[in-house]
């Protein structure tokens, strides 16, 4: 009983899975296909801002050495303008500033002149601040630079160094240029004036207009005082002068002599990345720097690409995923459907008092249901494996064979009803229904499924209906109804054998007068015992006694000439007489007949009829009454008439 309950169960549980399983699993699968699309996404992104800072890296790479390389330069220029000015220094030490060692000086500055073009002429101020000599072209001699920067701190300062000037305009051309100077001392070591030349911003700016810097980029070179002595793109208004930005970078140049920096110009508000390099032999300091979003440009353009890609592929994912996840939910849904209507189908098939079976294609039972023990007396898991016919009475088996013929042959349906036999060796009636099973794939026939129930007691009470039906409720005896049956199937027969066949009717002499005198249930009582003596003396199992009508029987025998029914006839009507039940109105005093008795050979060929025989009867009956009563007569052998055949040919 507790299997049978089992299907219930399970069913609710799976109830519960739908609702309470099915969907915490869609929505992990959902946070999953959520982990890895932002997974994706995070991974693309590092990705980007790993090649950004590569890109940034490089660039300022690229600065760097730059910056190094224009110092080289930049050092150059002054160290080559500084050798000069050593040179002359030492002449003038040795030679002191005599107009003749300063006219033999003149044409060694006009030579050293000559050979770097890039500075403008070399200029010697005495001890006083005079101009004492000059390569410059133009010069006036003989006027005070005493009070020129350079010059002062000669003056003040003993250090026999080179001094770079911050950048000054040029008072007659106007050009910004940058001093480098030296001073001079006599014999005594003490100051006896200046030597100076200059080289103008424009120059230094003009190599760097060489390099490729975008339209942001910008190369200075500085004072470490924070001027700025020359600048590409080349803007005067920023020459000598030190913006804002510089003194934090003059700070960190102080410690580190190159380095990397990023800011906003303050002269044009542009972003940009850059590196300087600051000089350990004079006070100079270059600056490269390019404009960040142009040196992002190239990897921003592909960045949004590729950012557009990996979004567009992570969103095909997803949205695949989406699909999937939700197509997979429904198959879930649907299997769980399938399997509660299976368990249901399952509840229903054991639960059904009649025996639910399923049958191959090979005629052998591949389930049967719980009821079988209840149908068979046999363990349903007994049957699988078995052949119903085994079950079924070897009478019925045709019957039963030719109906699955028919199934596997695609007749849909069908039902029989069969004797059982039960493993206790009882017989039953079933009843069964077949229905065909298709294969769901090819359609084609594959087997069937029988519900099959116990129905002796219907067909028990059947039989006994029908034998009622047949029966004279008075006498026992077979009714009229049956007696026409019986009179036409032996009449068949006797025309399919060729043999004879006779019929007595049998009347009750003066029976309205034993009514009259002994009333009517004596009547019938007597009309029974009348009945079951005509049973009692018809011995062949062939011969039938029926009740025709009112107080009048028939007897059919079957295979019986007229002499044989004669015979019969007598002893029938000797038999009731025999009984001698007490009759005033009759002439004998007891309960007699009287019998008229036919008979014949059907023959298939001539199509005489069963009343032919009954009329035959009837008239010897009559006969019989009108001869005294208490008698039997026989009427002539029934004939039948010409056979006439209208025509041979049609
Ligand atoms: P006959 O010798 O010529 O046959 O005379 P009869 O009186 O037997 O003939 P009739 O046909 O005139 O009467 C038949 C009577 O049988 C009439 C009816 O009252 C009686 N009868 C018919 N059926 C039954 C029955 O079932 N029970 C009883 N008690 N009487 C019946
Ligand atoms: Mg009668
Ligand atoms: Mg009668």
């Amino acid at each position: 009983m507790n299997n049978r309950t089992e299907p219930t169960s399970l069913q609710t549980s799976q109830r519960q899975g739908l609702g309470v399983r099915g969907r915490p699993r869609a929505r992990r699968a959902y946070v999953l296909l959520g982990l890895i699309f932002l997974v994706l996404f995070a991974a693309e992104g590092w990705r980007e801002w790993t090649s950004r800072q590569t890109q940034l890296q490089e660039v300022q790479t690229a600065s760097a050495n730059l910056a190094h390389s224009l110092l080289q330069e930049a050092e150059g220029a002054v160290a080559a303008a500084d050798a000069a000015l050593v040179a002359i220094v030492g002449f003038l030490e040795l030679e002191g500033t005599e107009p003749a060692a300063l006219t033999r000086l003149s044409s060694l500055l006009v030579a050293a002149s000559a050979n770097q073009p890039q500075l403008r002429g070399f200029s010697v101020d005495g001890r006083n601040g005079m101009r004492l000599i000059s390569s410059v072209p133009n010069q006036t001699l003989g006027v005070s630079n005493a009070s020129r920067d350079y010059f002062r701190h000669h003056r003040e300062d003993p250090d026999r160094g080179p001094l770079i000037g911050p950048p000054t305009q040029s008072r007659r051309q106007g050009y910004w240029v940058i001093t480098i100077s030296r001073r001079f001392q006599d014999r005594d070591g003490r100051f006896a004036g200046t030597v100076v030349t200059s080289i103008t911003s424009a120059t230094i700016a003009g190599t760097y207009a060489a390099f490729d810097m975008g339209r942001e980029g910008s190369i200075a070179l500085l004072h470490t005082n924070g001027m700025i002595m020359s600048r590409y793109p080349f803007d005067e208004a920023v020459i000598s002068r030190i913006l804002p930005a510089v003194p934090a970078l003059l700070e960190l140049a102080a410690s580190e002599p190159a380095g990397h920096y990023n800011s906003v110009s303050a002269i044009d508000g542009v972003a940009r990345l850059g590196s300087y390099q600051r000089s350990e032999r004079f006070p100079l300091l270059v600056i490269v720097s390019s404009g960040t979003s142009e040196a992002l440009a190239a990897w921003v353009h592909g960045a949004w690409f590729r950012v557009a890609a990996v979004l567009a592929v992570s969103c095909v994912i997803v949205l695949l995923g989406v699909r999937l996840i939700a197509q997979i939910q429904r198959r879930r849904q649907a299997e769980l459907v399938l399997a509660e209507s299976e368990a249901e189908f399952r509840m229903l098939a054991e639960h059904a008092s009649d025996m639910v079976s399923r049958v191959g294609t090979d005629g052998v039972w591949r389930y049967a249901s719980p009821a079988a023990t209840r149908l068979l007396g046999v363990d349903p898991a007994e049957l699988v494996g078995r052949r119903p016919e085994d079950h079924i009475h070897p009478e019925d088996r045709p019957e039963f064979e030719a109906l699955v013929a028919c199934l596997s042959f695609g007749q849909e349906q069908g039902g029989l009803i069969y004797r059982a036999n039960r493993t206790d060796r009882s017989e039953i009636w079933v009843e069964s229904t077949l229905r065909l099973v298709r294969d769901p794939q090819t359609g084609a026939p594959n087997g069937y499924v029988g519900i099959s129930r116990d129905v002796t007691v219907s067909k028990e009470l059947e039989t006994k209906l029908a034998a009622l039906a047949t029966t004279d409720g008075l006498t026992g005896i077979a009714n009229r109804r049956r007696f026409d049956d019986d009179l036409l199937t032996e009449w068949r027969r006797a025309a399919r054998d060729g043999t004879s066949i006779a019929l007595l009717l049998l009347d009750v002499d003066h029976f309205k007068a034993f009514n009259d005198r002994y009333g009517h249930p004596a009547g019938d009582e007597c009309l029974r015992s009348v009945a079951s003596s005509i049973a009692a003396t018809i011995r062949r199992p062939g011969d039938k006694a029926a009740r025709y009508g009112g107080e009048e029987f028939a007897v059919i025998l079957p295979a019986t000439d007229l002499v044989g029914a004669l015979d019969v006839a007598e002893r029938v009507r000797g038999a009731i007489e025999a009984l001698s039940l007490r009759h005033e109105g009759n002439g004998t005093g007891v309960v007699t007949v009287s019998i008229g008795v036919a008979g014949t050979v059907p023959s298939p060929l001539v199509p005489i009829e069963t009343s032919a025989l009954i009329k035959a009867s009837d008239e010897a009956l009559y006969q019989a009454k009108h001869t005294g009563r208490n008698r039997v007569v026989v009427a002539p052998f029934v004939q039948a008439g010409p056979l006439i055949i209208d025509r041979l040919v049609p």
